[in-house]
């Protein structure tokens, strides 16, 4: 039997997951007991089963279903307790896999009717993960990200939002959803707004649309990393531009696999992209949904794309040198690597 390093205990920072999309499939079930809410047949299957949903979410019905599953999951979140032991669980579950960084995204606007509004519902959330930022010694930070379907305005609010709380765990501003939908520049306003106020910007693109996406996101919203990018291995150019700026593309191999941005794992243009000099920090984007977490995505890199030890703790330190993390805590975590890398293999 072949002998390899852990992925599990190589540090790493994490920059690509969504705040419901982080939870436990047993804890939504638990809490939709609690509240009796009917979840739909599908996931529960998911849930129980451990296996991705069948979504074709390249069209947009299968978008649509992928949505209206979380919907239902975020349903169940109602009052701080749950909001609290959902950051304190995705928090455990990091740690557990070799995280020492976690940069969770959230769109607050989905919990504000039930927290009483938008400034509380922030509120709780990154009161929550001060507190178990504190109690884990997981580094954790906030994304605040708005929502492409809808208003342009809102996501201005939401970026204002985001600076005002820049202090206090928000690091970075996103755009989540449909890239399909909508230009871009429509949300360049609240881009300037957040980049203005010191937040990193690190929009969606380049995983539902092609290469011209990714673009967008660097021209009209001044993008210093990329939500997914992984299509940007279309675009030769594209790619070398990437490179060259050092912007971090935040790959999610088994996610792109379940929603069929991709075939199978194999299809991932994890090497192309690694093998151009973009920067990656390899994300699990909605474990809840997608059944797998993070050191499950460096396992994919070395299974199915041939990733050594050396390179897999290369992609760590990029993941780390492409977070909002604070000098110190990026020092100790690439001497980490290190060590995890000159370990000798049991
Ligand atoms: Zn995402």
């Amino acid at each position: 039997m072949e002998h390899v390093r852990d992925v599990s205990e190589l540090p790493k920072a994490h920059l690509h997951l969504h705040f419901t999309g982080s939870m436990r499939p047993t804890t939504v079930l638990e809490l939709a007991d609690k509240y009796g809410v009917r979840l739909p047949d599908a996931l529960t299957e998911a849930l129980t089963s451990g296996e991705p949903p069948k979504l074709r979410a390249t069209d947009e019905r299968g978008w649509f279903r992928f949505q209206r599953l979380y919907d239902a999951a975020r349903s169940c979140l109602r009052e701080p307790e749950d909001i609290q032991r959902l950051v304190r669980e995705a928090a455990e579950e990091d740690v557990r896999d070799g995280s020492g960084w976690l940069e969770i995204q959230v769109d607050p606007t989905s919990y504000a009717p039930r927290l009483g509004g938008l400034i509380p519902a922030l509120e709780v959330i990154l009161d929550a993960v001060e507190t178990t930022s504190r109690e884990t010694g997981l580094g954790m930070r906030v994304l605040v990200a708005a929502n492409r379907m809808k208003h342009p305005l809102d996501a201005r609010t939401l970026a204002r939002l985001a600076v005002r709380y820049a202090d206090q765990g928000v690091v970075g501003f996103g755009l989540s959803n449909d890239e399909r939908r909508g230009m871009a520049r429509d949300f360049d306003r609240a881009f300037a707004i957040a980049q203005e106020g010191g937040l990193l910007s690190a929009p969606h693109g380049g995983e539902l649309a092609g290469p011209s996406s990714v673009r967008d996101c660097l021209d009209d919203l001044y993008a210093t990393r990329i939500g997914h990018g992984v299509r940007a291995a279309e675009d030769p150019r594209l790619l070398k531009r990437l490179a060259d700026r050092g912007i971090t593309c935040e790959v999610c191999p088994a996610s792109n696999v379940a929603l069929g941005v991709y075939e199978k794992h194999e299809d991932v243009p994890l090497r192309t992209l690694f093998e151009a000099g973009v920067p990656l920090a390899l994300g699990a984007d909605d474990p809840l949904l997608f059944g797998s977490r993070l050191a499950a995505q460096y396992e994919i890199a070395r299974r199915y794309h041939g990733f050594s030890d050396r390179e897999l703790a290369e992609l760590a330190r990029q993941s780390v040198r492409g977070s909002a993390a604070p000098e110190d805590m990026k020092t100790k975590l690439l001497s980490g690597i290190d060590d995890w890398l000159s370990a000798p293999v049991a």
